[in-house]
């Protein structure tokens, strides 16, 4: 348990609850929130509640505290955690992982950031020049992936809209040497671009000149747009983006904000653009001729048997066209920015042979479950990474938990927990998943629609124990319309609308779009668009879609994790309105739910809730017992423990391990650190 802390701020471990209820559970949450204590264990999981505040524990001095110590030593923190996977890896040889989930505004990307910035603080201390260049630009590169994928949403200032797990690699001696950075779905739905860097190009004064940004909503924003540009150009350079591509990247922002702008309109049969001055900066952006961007926003290029013909678009079609280029464009910037930051950052020369084991400390930043008004084609996607990520959970801590038993030869007790393999399949498998569902939906040579994919998902699924519909339930209430369908997820019940599933799972763009970015004489833009070398009658396959990529990403960012000894980061958002004082214990107590952790609790306390080394556990103990007390005659440390613990009377409840001694109830580890407190 850890020092320093008294009872009044409630108990450092969930475990450690007298019972393991919601509302013991809530009211230990609150009590250490309102005493400022956001960091909270259930064993290994930190659990981080959100201060919205400025706290003074993230200095020099709380790292040197941290620095080599147990997890238990100190009052539970962040740099714990990430001590005890930089332990892992520079004394163990392990490759290690620190899973950060929570929902929007809980403050994964903060965390994730004190991690990284734990990490550099220790390392290093020879301060070798190239550690700490491949430091900073691990650092900066944040700063750049921030500002090109995050966002303000009326639930954060400063949203990641994507997914990111970033590896960091150690040399033998145990100091960052490179890293490599994966992004998952950026969520391209709900804006074009983040406002404030766009803002931040100066293209006009009034931001609400651009009808993409006003879409936002909200245009004032609490972060200061001039020094944050400054810093990421900054940012950019230092990490090695050469003068053409920053100079690519700002041409591209400012063609998306022009699109947003065009208006089309028509004359007789013929569709044309309204605005044709737009037509003309776009040109010039995009270094390539006005009648191909003209071309290419009107006419759609379509192969019909042998021959190939330009089919005009209706008005409605060209500003579909439109809005999807300005998204593609984005995606594939941002791709392109991750793609060479990585490029720059990866390990190179690295001998193993010379050098032995270069070992590696992943951190996962990505979204937590999803449960809003109106639910979509992207919550679906974030749900179903949510239950990927539950499934490793189970199975790496159980795995973890029965891998120490037989390392120190207890037998393995059964656990009973709820497998979510079930939903996982339910989404994911082949032919029957849902997935697969709406891939074959999309790929229907007669009407494609979302109804045709919500009846093949009747179809197919009408006896699933995790599925239904309005159609297979229609007196259920929370099924209000016709559309919708429910998935029991593992924390908790979901529906969906299929409205829009067909449309975001295809994510077409027009060939006619790719070839016209290929084309451009700008050689940095070319580059971004290789598949626009094609003509329409070479592009024979069906492009990917995208929930099969998402599907396929998850896959590999689980085997991934897999391989690796995981460390959890739970973070829970105390209120809707960004305030220091307010836990809302309606609103807390769903994310308990929906991040399992009351389930996590059972999960630790079913098998045993502490262990500790005998020299440690008689360092913390050995007070009690006038055996140990100063110092004791046994024959070992373990023989000791024996006797310590009979003679409290706790020897029943404990499993002596060959280096280790398992206590399985809190009570007892809490009635020995009330004897502690005594002596
Ligand atoms: P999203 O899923 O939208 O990206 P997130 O979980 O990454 O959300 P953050 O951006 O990390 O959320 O946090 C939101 C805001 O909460 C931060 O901008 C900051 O103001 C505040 N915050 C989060 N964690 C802390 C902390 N440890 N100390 C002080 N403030 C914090
Ligand atoms: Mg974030």
């Amino acid at each position: 348990m850890a020092e320093h802390e008294s009872l009044e701020y409630g108990k450092a471990d969930f475990v450690l609850l007298d019972n393991v209820s919601m509302e013991e559970f809530m009211g230990n949450l609150k009590l250490r929130f309102e005493k400022g204590r956001i960091y909270t264990y259930i064993g290994e999981v930190v659990v981080s509640v959100n201060p919205y505040r400025a706290m003074n524990i993230y200095g020099r001095d709380t790292v040197e505290q941290y620095k080599g110590r147990e997890l238990y030593e100190r009052p539970p923190h962040l740099f714990a955690i990430a001590d005890a996977a930089y332990k892992a890896m520079k004394r163990r040889n392990k490759d290690t992982c620190i899973v950060i989930s929570g929902e929007s505004g809980a403050g994964k990307t903060e965390a994730s950031k004190y991690i990284m910035q734990y990490i550099a603080a220790i390392t290093n201390p020879n301060q070798r020049a190239e550690v700490e260049r491949v430091k900073n630009m691990l650092l900066k590169s944040n700063c750049v992936l921030e500002a090109f994928g995050n966002a303000k949403t009326n639930r954060n200032d400063n949203s990641s809209r994507f997914g990111k797990y970033m590896d960091i690699n150690f040399d033998f001696k145990g100091d960052p040497i490179g890293g490599h950075i994966s992004n998952y779905l950026l969520e391209k739905v709900r804006r074009g671009a983040p406002e404030s860097l766009l803002r931040s190009l100066h293209i006009q004064k009034d931001p609400t000149a651009y009808n993409y940004i006003k879409v936002g909503g909200q245009i004032k924003s609490s972060i200061n747009d001039n020094a944050d540009f400054k810093a990421v150009a900054d940012a950019m350079k230092v990490i090695g983006f050469t003068a053409d591509e920053i100079q690519t990247v700002y041409k591209i922002l400012a063609t998306i904000l022009h699109l947003g702008n065009l208006t089309f309109g028509v004359d007789g049969d013929v569709t044309l653009i309204e605005n044709t001055k737009l037509v003309s900066v776009i040109k010039d952006l995009l270094s390539t001729k006005e009648e191909n961007v003209e071309k290419a926003l009107l006419y759609r290029t379509v192969a019909t048997g042998r021959d190939v013909i330009e089919k005009q678009h209706t008005t409605q079609e060209a500003s579909y066209g439109r809005d999807a280029l300005a998204k593609a464009m984005y995606e594939r910037l941002f791709c392109w920015i991750v793609g060479r930051i990585n490029d720059i950052i990866e390990v190179k020369n690295y001998d193993a042979r010379v050098h032995g084991k270069n070992t590696v400390i992943g951190v996962l930043d990505i979204y937590g479950f999803e449960i809003f008004q109106n639910n979509s084609f992207e919550q679906f996607c974030i749900n179903y990474c949510n239950e990927k990520l539950q499934q490793l959970f189970i199975q790496l801590v159980l795995k973890q938990e029965q891998e120490e038993y037989q390392r120190e030869g207890i037998p393995w007790k059964h656990i009973d927990y709820f497998n979510n393999q079930i939903i996982v399949d339910l989404v994911e498998q082949q032919h029957k998943g849902i997935f697969s569902v709406l891939d074959e939906a999309c790929m229907n040579v007669g009407k494609v629609t979302d109804e045709v994919f919500l009846q093949g998902l009747n179809g197919k699924l009408a006896k699933h124990a995790h599925y239904t519909s309005r159609k297979l339930s229609p007196t259920d209430k929370s099924l209000e319309f016709d559309r919708d369908f429910r998935i029991r997820h593992y924390a908790g019940d979901v529906v969906y609308s299929v409205v829009g599933f067909i449309d975001k799972n295809k994510d077409t763009l027009f060939q006619d779009f790719k070839r016209l970015l290929y084309n451009s004489s700008n050689p940095v833009l070319k580059r971004m668009w290789p598949e626009g070398k094609l003509s329409i009658t070479e592009v024979t396959k069906r492009p990917l879609t995208a929930a099969t990529l998402f599907k396929n990403s998850m896959i590999s960012l689980v085997e991934n994790l897999a391989c690796k000894e995981p460390y959890y980061v739970r973070c829970i958002k105390p209120n809707d309105v960004k305030s220091p004082l307010l836990f809302e214990q309606e609103r807390c107590r769903h994310q308990v739910e929906y991040l399992g952790l009351l389930e996590n609790v059972r999960v630790r306390r079913a098998g045993f809730a502490n262990r500790q080394t005998y020299p440690r556990f008689l360092q913390r103990y050995k007070m009690i017992s006038e055996f140990t007390w100063p110092n004791h005659d046994m024959p070992s440390d373990k023989d000791a423990v024996k006797k310590l613990l009979k003679g409290c009377g706790f020897d029943h409840d404990v499993a002596y391990g060959k280096t280790k001694v398992f206590i399985r109830t809190p009570r007892t580890l809490f009635s020995l650190e009330e004897q502690r407190a005594e002596m």
